[in-house]
């Protein structure tokens, strides 16, 4: 005998039956026992008919013709014309007596758990009938049994306790006698022992299932629903996670407890009695292995083999001097949410016994809280007690799985991940047996919470970057289409899974929650929406994915005053812009701060030398305890790509316009020649050394005349270029003339920063620098005569945005 449930989706439509029956038609024993839940949606239909006509709301007879064509339809399109009629005028029948019981609670206004467990189980008896006749006629040996006329419960509505002795009793004479080789029953209805209707939970089929699978001693049990098995976590809510293959029947209890709907918990208790298996198996997929249930599961190297979750929670604290040491505190209290048959889902209780917190379903606060103030009367007015404290909008998460007791540092990597995403944990509990480790977070957390533990648990170290990135011109194009390029072997090498899932430039912006595609990302972006970078905040906030990583390729100063809001969220921040970190010291300040607080790094690599490895050489350098104590650096790559042009043949204002079009100066190239785009990367570097400057600190001799510092616009700056070549030519030869070559030099001495254009001679560290290169040379405690030096590309957009690039990384690694 094997017993095959079938859920609400697997019955929810003819064509969906029919797939039903092959896999009935193909159940190898001899005899089955075939459970079926209402057509699928039909409870929720049926109990919104209910409430409505309850209100005396006339829609209720609305929401009954749609229940009353959903079966008819399904009959039409299952049984041959020639049997329809009386199959037809049977539910015609019932849904007539279903009318009458919805106009009794409409005129009355009101339903009794009674009436409503009557009316909801109309869905699974008319499933189950309308399925046996199906059965019977694709010429399988079927027959149907009424279940209240088995399981028998006691006289509590809506979640009835079932009586197993009598139960049992009833289901082994019916099922020993019948002659059909396959009964269908439904599932969830029952019946009292004086004979009401009632129904045993949402969700109740799996159970009524179990129930009589142990009562006919079934060799399997096997459920079959709209996944392949039970999952490592909720799939709707996690992508990546995947059917466990062999489970214990405690870790599929806790699992079920703690919110993996696909089995009703008390499912387990029957058929574990009697070491009966239960197979998860998908009647879309009938192919797939499902999940199996079994007294011990055979995957002894995993510790944790699930993750799940309950939504609706509230946590209800009572505190007070008042209960320290006090017997009886928490009897009263548990005894008090017992009585009013309000489950606990989650206890803690502080060492102190000054306080003891449960987490309960948000259903029931209201009711908790007064019972419990109530309850506790007395000791409030005296002050031994406070009022209790009650927090909505809670979930809890939890970690399952038999071997976590044997290993260590479990529930550290648990709260180290939640904590490194910004995922507050309210309270902690762990279960005596180890098997289960459990953590309230706020609900709108759940989703990233669910992904990032995924991740750290299942994903062989797989980690999803969630990229949103602001600005698409020179560098911003060239990293996207390197992302685009290194997605597969980052994937693959470094385990590291990146996605672009906001996209803005100046005028529109975009978000795809599945990663925007980036082989034409031009046309995506064009079609979005209006861009705005306080909505392009608040997006990226509201997604709230786990290591969501801000990238600013802007030039904006606008934009960088966001970096706050991102880090403040506990976002990450990538950025070749140099605003924010040459800005005030207290931002620069701050923004290091957020990122300490928050634990989301802020990386500008690029900020000094574009892609070289300035500043994370810097940082390592301080953190194993080296000091600086100079540093001298060409940082200007369009300084040294002008000099490096600039000569007899050539005009000064020529060579600049070609370091513009090249993209190797900043889109307002003054910021370059004036010395400013310098003195901003010589501020950073003093200041990733420790030390507190301004920009107003840094000496600037600048080589440009005053009418071309004053100019205000790029034409006006060019054109002055042009009138003072001769000045530019004479810098030139007089540098020619004492063997020297002309670079822009910053350097950083004993807190004092000065940048400008010297006569580099021959010999010099200085003197051979190419093109755009940048070198950079520090003398520090270890390195005091022979500075470090660093040295290469120092701009242009290729060797920028692998910088980003580079950043982006080291979040991954972080
Ligand atoms: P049925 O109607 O077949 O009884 P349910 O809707 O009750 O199906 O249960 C199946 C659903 O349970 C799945 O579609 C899935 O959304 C949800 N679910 C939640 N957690 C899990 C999990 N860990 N594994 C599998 N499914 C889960
Ligand atoms: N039909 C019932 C429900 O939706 C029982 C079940 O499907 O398991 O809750
Ligand atoms: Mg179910």
């Amino acid at each position: 005998m094997q017993v095959l449930k079938f859920g609400g989706t697997s019955v929810a439509n003819a064509q969906n039956i029919s797939l039903v029956k092959d896999i009935v038609a193909n159940c190898a024993a001899d005899n089955c026992i075939i459970i079926v839940s209402a057509l699928g949606g039909i409870t929720d239909t049926l109990l919104n008919a209910a409430n409505l006509s309850s209100k005396q709301d006339e829609g209720y007879k609305t929401v009954l013709k749609e229940i009353e064509t959903r079966h008819l339809d399904t009959v039409k399109s299952l049984i041959p014309v020639h049997a329809q009629s009386t199959i037809l005028s049977k539910i015609k029948s019932e849904l007539n007596t279903l009318e009458d019981l919805l106009e009794g609670a409409f005129l009355i206004g009101e339903i009794t758990p009674q009436l409503s467990d009557k009316i909801v189980s109309y869905g699974e008896m008319l499933s189950s009938y309308i399925i046996s006749e199906y059965f019977q006629h694709q010429q399988l040996d079927a027959g149907h049994v009424d279940s209240r006329t088995l399981i028998i419960t006691n006289e509590v509505n809506e979640k009835a306790a079932v009586n197993f002795k009598i139960t049992n009793a009833n289901c082994k004479k019916f099922f020993s006698k019948t002659p059909h080789k396959i009964i269908v029953a439904g599932g969830f209805v029952a019946s009292s022992e004086s004979g009401n209707p009632t129904t045993l939970g949402r969700g109740g089929s799996d159970y009524t299932a179990a129930i009589i699978a142990a009562a006919v001693d079934a060799e399997i049990l096997q459920i079959w629903t709209d996944v392949s098995g039970m999952y490592t976590a909720n799939p709707k809510l996690v992508k990546q996670a995947k059917a466990i293959p062999h489970i214990s029947y405690e870790e599929a209890m806790e699992l079920s407890h703690f919110g993996a709907k696909v089995l009703y918990p008390p499912t387990i208790q029957p058929v574990l009695a009697k070491g009966i298996s239960i197979e998860i198996k998908n009647t879309f997929k009938p192919e797939d292995k499902g999940t199996l249930i079994t007294k011990n599961q055979n995957e002894k190297g995993k510790t944790v083999r699930g993750i799940s979750h309950v939504e609706n929670i509230a946590l209800l604290s009572l505190e007070g001097p008042g209960m320290v040491g006090i017997p009886g505190i928490s009897k009263r209290f548990f005894e008090v949410l017992s009585q009013a048959e309000i489950s606990v889902v989650l206890i803690t209780q502080a060492s102190s016994e000054h306080s003891i917190c449960v987490g309960i379903s948000t259903d029931d606060i209201d009711k908790a809280v007064q019972i419990v103030n109530s309850a506790f009367e007395y000791e409030i007015e005296r002050g031994k007690i406070k009022h209790v404290i009650a927090e909505q909008n809670l979930a809890i998460i939890a970690l399952v799985g038999d071997n976590m007791k044997s290993h260590q540092g479990l529930s550290g990597k648990m709260f180290s991940t939640l904590g490194k995403n910004n995922v507050n944990i309210r309270v902690i509990a762990q279960g005596a047996s180890e098997r289960n480790i459990s953590a309230v977070i706020k609900k709108d957390d759940v989703k990233k919470a669910l992904n990032a533990l995924h991740e750290e648990f299942f994903e062989e170290n797989i980690k999803q970057l969630n990229l949103f990135v602001m600005g698409v011109g020179n560098v911003g194009a060239k990293f996207l289409n390197q992302v685009c390029q290194q997605k597969k072997y980052l994937k693959e090498n470094l385990k590291l899974n990146i996605r672009v899932i906001g996209l803005s430039n100046s005028r529109t912006m975009v978000f795809d929650d599945g990663g925007i595609p980036l082989k034409n990302w031009e046309d995506t972006l064009a079609s979005g929406e209006k861009a705005n970078k306080e909505h392009f905040f608040e997006k990226v906030n509201q997604l709230n994915y786990r290591n969501s990583i801000f990238v600013d390729n802007t030039a904006s100063a606008d934009v960088s005053t966001t970096y706050n809001s991102y880090l403040g969220n506990s976002i990450s921040v990538v950025t070749c812009n140099k605003i924010a970190c040459s800005s005030e010291y207290s931002n620069y300040q701050e923004l290091k701060s957020l990122a300490r607080t928050y634990n989301a790094p802020f990386l500008f690599e690029t900020n000094v030398g574009a892609g070289l490895p300035i500043i994370d050489t810097l940082k390592h350098l301080i953190a194993s305890g080296d000091k600086i104590l100079k540093i001298q650096a060409v940082l200007s790559g369009s300084l040294n790509f002008v000099f490096n042009n600039f000569n007899d043949q050539t005009s000064f204002h020529d060579v600049v316009k070609q370091a513009q079009e090249e993209g190797y100066t900043e889109p307002d190239p003054k910021i370059d020649l004036s010395g400013v785009d310098v003195m901003r990367k010589i501020l950073i570097l003093a200041r990733e050394s420790g030390n507190q400057l301004e920009i107003s600190d840094i000496e600037n001799k600048s080589f440009l005349p005053q009418e071309s510092l004053d100019t205000d616009n790029n034409d006006d700056f060019f054109a002055s270029l042009a009138k003072y070549e001769d000045d530019f030519q004479k810098l030139y030869t007089d540098a020619v003339a004492k063997e020297s070559k002309l670079k822009y030099v910053a350097q950083f001495e004993e807190g004092k920063a000065s940048v400008g254009l010297q006569e580099i001679p021959k010999g010099h560290d200085f003197y051979n620098l190419e093109g755009s290169d940048n070198i950079v040379l520090f003398y520090t405690e270890r390195y005091p005569n022979q500075p470090m030096i660093i040295k290469g590309a120092g701009a242009g957009a290729d060797v920028t945005a692998s910088g980003i690039f580079a950043d982006i990384i080291r979040i991954g690694n972080f």
